[in-house]
């Protein structure tokens, strides 16, 4: 458990995996991999609706998204880092799950901590589609933390 991937929605949910990291901290866990992805469906869905609504000067949907994850990245990153764990941050654009499976490949982490919900968090769902799909794919240990 030296390097684990920490996918993050920025949800309360998602916050609550930091305790544990933190615990996984004091023992065998060297870095972190912090990773948000901005959903391309998302983008292109609020890229739509503005030039369809929108009298305002046109943003640029991506940048503007990019912008806000980059500053809430930071204050998780920074949240970690004081409790003296090495991290690292990682911003990517697709689709969620996809792109966890692949940077957790890509940084050879041992191991994803992940919510069971997120921003969503429906009620009658026994788990959230993101988190589904990464237990579903990823070769790795998952430790899913329950909201
Ligand atoms: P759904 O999105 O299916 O409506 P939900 O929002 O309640 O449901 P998920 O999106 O599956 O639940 O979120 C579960 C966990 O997956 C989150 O706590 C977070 O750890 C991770 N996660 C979700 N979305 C992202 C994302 N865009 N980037 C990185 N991690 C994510
Ligand atoms: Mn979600």
């Amino acid at each position: 458990m030296n390097k684990l991937l920490y996918p993050t929605d920025f949800s309360e949910i998602a916050e609550k995996c930091i305790d544990y990291i933190e615990t996984m901290g004091e023992h065998c866990t060297e870095e972190v991999i912090i990773l948000h992805v901005i959903d391309r469906r998302e983008i292109n869905m609020v890229a739509r609706a503005m030039s369809r609504y929108s009298t305002l000067v046109p943003v640029n949907v991506e940048k503007e998204m990019l912008a806000k994850t980059e500053e809430e990245i930071a204050k998780v990153a920074q949240r970690l880092r004081v409790k003296g764990i090495a991290v690292k941050t990682r911003i990517e654009v697709g689709i969620p799950f996809t792109e966890i499976v692949k940077v957790a490949e890509e940084e050879g982490a041992s191991a994803i901590v992940i919510g069971s919900h997120g921003l969503s968090n429906i009620r009658e769902m026994l788990l959230g589609s993101v988190s589904e799909k990464v237990i579903r794919k990823s070769p790795l240990p998952v430790l899913l933390v329950k909201r």
